[in-house]
């Protein structure tokens, strides 16, 4: 079944009907989500999503956009959180220099203690990385991590950005934008990493893949990139769907 590795189902824009599409989920073949934290709050909502539901996870993390707001304490906190039992990522960490140019520095070091963090608690992380793609690397090279390390969440710079990643030993995850017209990149990119590599997710409510770009997204959306890929790759949108759940069920050591 599909594998929506990246979500936020927290978010107000599924107030109105989070439990009825929460619920559909099984019967439009998605088998998993993972609910990923901004900070704290958003943290705490994955987990609490997570015990409502069997095939949800959570990610704890402070999201780049978030790394001023980190306050003493915060860590230990999200330690604690790491340690639920539907805890499978530390995330989404990482570099935004689109929007937070003038908190670089604060990123950076907020980048490097989630990394540290991750290590300290022994899970594998997700990365956000908008015009930050050097940074990126350097401090992921930096922490000099094994094989399990982390997740590039809707991956989208170069297929050469995405060599280096891989050689650090890094997953690539595939999200909407691999659907829209023009993103020669994302395609090249999908079709240069091995499948095994490869996961694939939505970040609803943003960035619906087409034909549903402009919508709220929804994980029932994610079958829109296993076809893409399934295209690209001249295999069956099956196989894709099965490689990749495989993938995440692996890296997230979900049984
Ligand atoms: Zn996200």
């Amino acid at each position: 079944m599909l594998f929506d590795v990246h979500a936020h189902y927290d978010d107000e824009r599924f107030d109105e009907d989070r439990d009825i599409l929460l619920s559909s989920m099984h019967e439009n073949n998605v088998g998993h989500i993972i609910n990923i934290g901004c900070d704290i709050a958003s943290s705490e909502a994955s987990i609490c999503l997570a015990e409502k539901y069997p095939f949800m996870y959570a990610a704890v993390g402070f999201h780049p956009h978030e790394a001023a707001n980190v306050k003493d304490g915060d860590y230990d906190t999200l330690i604690a959180l790491s340690k639920h039992s539907k805890v499978v990522a530390i995330g989404e960490i990482g570099l935004d220099y689109y929007y937070g140019k003038d908190i670089m520095d604060i990123q950076k070091k907020v980048f490097r203690e989630q990394i540290e963090l991750a290590k300290s608690v022994n899970l594998p992380f997700q990365v956000h990385n908008r015009d930050s793609t050097r940074d990126c690397l350097m401090i992921l090279k930096e922490a000099n991590m094994g094989d399990r390390c982390g997740m590039m969440h809707c991956f989208s710079e170069s297929k050469e950005t995405a060599r280096e990643m891989l050689n650090l030993g890094m997953k690539i995850s595939i999200g909407g934008i691999v659907t829209f017209k023009n993103n020669v990149k994302t395609v090249e990119v999908v079709k240069y990493v091995p499948i095994e590599d490869l996961m694939i997710e939505t970040d609803s409510p943003y960035l619906a893949p087409v034909p549903y770009r402009g919508k709220r997204n929804s994980s029932i959306y994610v079958h829109a990139v296993a076809e893409k890929i399934a295209e690209l790759k001249g295999m069956d949108t099956d196989e894709v769907i099965a490689i990749t759940e495989k993938n995440a069920m692996e890296f997230y050591r979900i049984d």
